[in-house]
């Protein structure tokens, strides 16, 4: 269970709305049972079922069982795509490892309004039901020409290139340290955006098969098989 307080030994969490109802009502908690329980910052603890009410109880944090993961330093930079997919994008961004979710607007970008806390919502529970102890940070949507222009130096830019690029496993290995995947919108790239990309010194075009993915496909294996060249 995500809590976002910051936790310590002998702390009381006091739960109620969703996550109460959810122990409660769906997991069936009862007084004296144990709940894990992470804050993304230091690692998991157990907690001690307290006061079970019917939508409400309290956790008493006893033992530290394990610190903060280590998270793959990579990114995935996609552009966002209709409702239901990106969603989805977060949700495997988050059970593969994903340190930051980067939604990147382009021309051809569909869907402009992302509603930062349903994405967060979608990252916790995915957190949740994959054991993580982080949580993939989901930074604000960035137009593409404001991405590049503040990339980071030593981070490679892995550009998925349904057009080209080099075939993705050997290239990711190739490269190793800190990364990023970009993956364009349902239409894809325009031939400016794509020049622009290839033009950065950190970008690296990869191919993911002779196929056309969806994006939200694309996304969830570039992720692997970057997790799989890094080894994490
Ligand atoms: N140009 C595509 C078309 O003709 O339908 C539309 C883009 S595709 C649906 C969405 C994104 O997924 C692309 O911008 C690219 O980043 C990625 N992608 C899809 N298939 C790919 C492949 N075989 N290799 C590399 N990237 C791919």
């Amino acid at each position: 269970l995500y809590v976002a307080e910051p936790i310590s030994a002998g702390a009381m969490t006091r739960l109620d709305g969703g996550a109460a109802h959810y122990l409660v009502q769906v997991m069936r908690i009862r007084p004296g049972d144990p709940v894990k329980l992470f804050d993304d910052r230091s690692g998991e603890w157990l907690g001690i079922a307290r006061d079970v009410q019917k939508r409400s109880l309290t956790l008493e944090v006893t033992d530290h069982l394990r610190e903060r993961e280590r998270v793959p330093d990579f990114w995935l930079v996609m552009a966002p795509i209709k409702k239901g997919r990106i969603d989805w994008m977060v949700e495997k961004a988050c059970e593969l490892g994903v340190a930051r979710v980067v939604p990147v607007l382009t021309r051809r970008t569909v869907v402009d309004k992302l509603k930062h806390d349903r994405l967060t919502a979608h990252a916790i529970e995915a957190a949740e039901q994959c054991d993580r102890t982080a949580l993939p940070e989901i930074a604000d949507p960035v137009k593409l020409t404001a991405l590049l222009k503040g990339w980071p130096e030593g981070r490679t830019l892995f550009f998925a290139d349904e057009e080209g690029g080099a075939p993705a496993l050997e290239t990711m290995r190739a490269r190793p340290g800190p990364a990023a995947v970009i993956i364009g919108p349902e239409g894809g790239f325009d031939a400016e955006e794509r020049a622009a990309i290839k033009a950065l010194p950190q970008a690296v075009g990869i191919s993911l098969g002779p196929r056309i993915l969806r994006a939200d496909t694309a996304a969830a294996a570039a992720t692997s098989l970057w997790m799989a060249a890094a080894g994490d």
